[in-house]
């Protein structure tokens, strides 16, 4: 699929004949007044802040006469949106962006996606949900195609209070961010952190690992020769298993751990987490860049890319 920019005559197509405000979701139409509508007008970048609408009404009749390059709408509810005043509270967010994984399975160049690393971004997301309601018992969670990844919103009361700095310990433990004080406990971050570790240590080649300051190259090699038994142990977090790995010392392992938790955190922009006042993609708009169209998922693990392309695209397709 050809993921190219759209022209202005596309965008105003789709925001004439195919934007629906009825795909806006319902946890943004709730609180529409109070949110501050940020816009790209012509794609040099999201300077038209500072908007409200009262009404869904009005914000239709923004999208159809001005067909914006993109859209926004902040994650923080306010008093006053159209001066970010009176702060109430924001949901908490996690990006993961395709074209900024650490790990993907595509050979996309950088700052490319295709569809491969979209479902790896897909994936990514669907894990750190199972942990935001797993083990933070967090149940109102949504999911936003963002055009280059996901989004994962969420609007449970229990966080839209909290400071930037809580929501960094989040993001943390959401990732397997950092390496805990007892890698061996059987439940909680211990065990997400395991979990973690092992994916990013499974999809991580010789060349990657070969970068880890403090590793010797013939641990590296024994590591790799016997990867499964390697993965097993630090899933299990069974340090016996993990020491008896020739050369892996105290030292080695933390120097190992240190290394896929730095890994980890990258899967999730943090600094869109912990930034309460982030403007971020409209669901329903335009990702002008892509030409694909943001949407709310519904069916996460079901996703299929092909339902965010616009009419448009599927058209230009037909021509060819
Ligand atoms: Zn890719």
């Amino acid at each position: 699929m050809m993921m190219r920019e759209a022209t202005p005559e596309e965008r105003r197509i789709f925001y004439k004949e195919e934007w629906n405000k009825r795909e806006i979701p319902d946890f943004i139409l709730h609180s529409l007044s109070l949110r501050e509508f940020g816009f790209d007008l012509d794609g040099t970048g999201p300077s038209h802040r500072y908007n409200q609408f009262i009404t869904v009404e009005q914000l239709e009749n923004f999208m159809r006469n001005r067909a914006p390059y993109s859209a926004f709408a902040s994650v923080a509810l306010y008093e006053r949106p159209s001066a970010r005043e009176g702060w109430l509270k924001s949901e908490l967010v996690l990006d993961i962006d395709a074209k900024d994984l650490p790990i993907r399975s595509c050979s996309c160049p950088p700052g490319k996606v295709c569809e491969r690393c979209i479902d790896d971004a897909r994936k990514v997301a669907m894990e750190f949900a199972e942990t935001l309601s797993g083990d933070l018992d967090l149940h109102n969670i949504h999911f936003v195609y963002s055009g280059r990844g996901f989004h994962v919103r969420v609007t449970d009361e229990s966080v839209m209070g909290l400071e930037q700095n809580e929501r960094g310990q989040i993001v943390e433990y959401v990732t397997g961010g950092v390496v805990p004080t007892d890698i061996t406990m059987a439940l909680g971050y211990s065990k997400v952190f395991r979990e973690r570790a092992a994916r990013t240590f499974n999809a991580l080649n010789e060349e990657r690992l070969l970068g880890i300051r403090g590793l010797r190259k013939t641990v590296i090699q024994r590591l790799m020769c016997e990867k499964e038994r390697a993965l097993k142990a630090i899933r299990d977090g069974k340090l016996d298993e993990i020491f008896s790995f020739e050369g892996m010392s105290q030292k080695t392992f933390c120097s190992l751990l240190g290394f896929l938790a730095r890994i980890n955190s990258g899967f999730a922009d943090g600094k869109v987490t912990i930034d309460t006042k982030r403007i971020l993609r409209l669901p329903s708009s335009l990702h002008s860049g892509v030409s694909m169209k943001c949407t709310l998922v519904r069916d996460i693990e079901h996703f299929k890319l092909e339902s965010a392309v616009p009419k448009f695209v599927r058209e230009r397709n037909d021509e060819k």
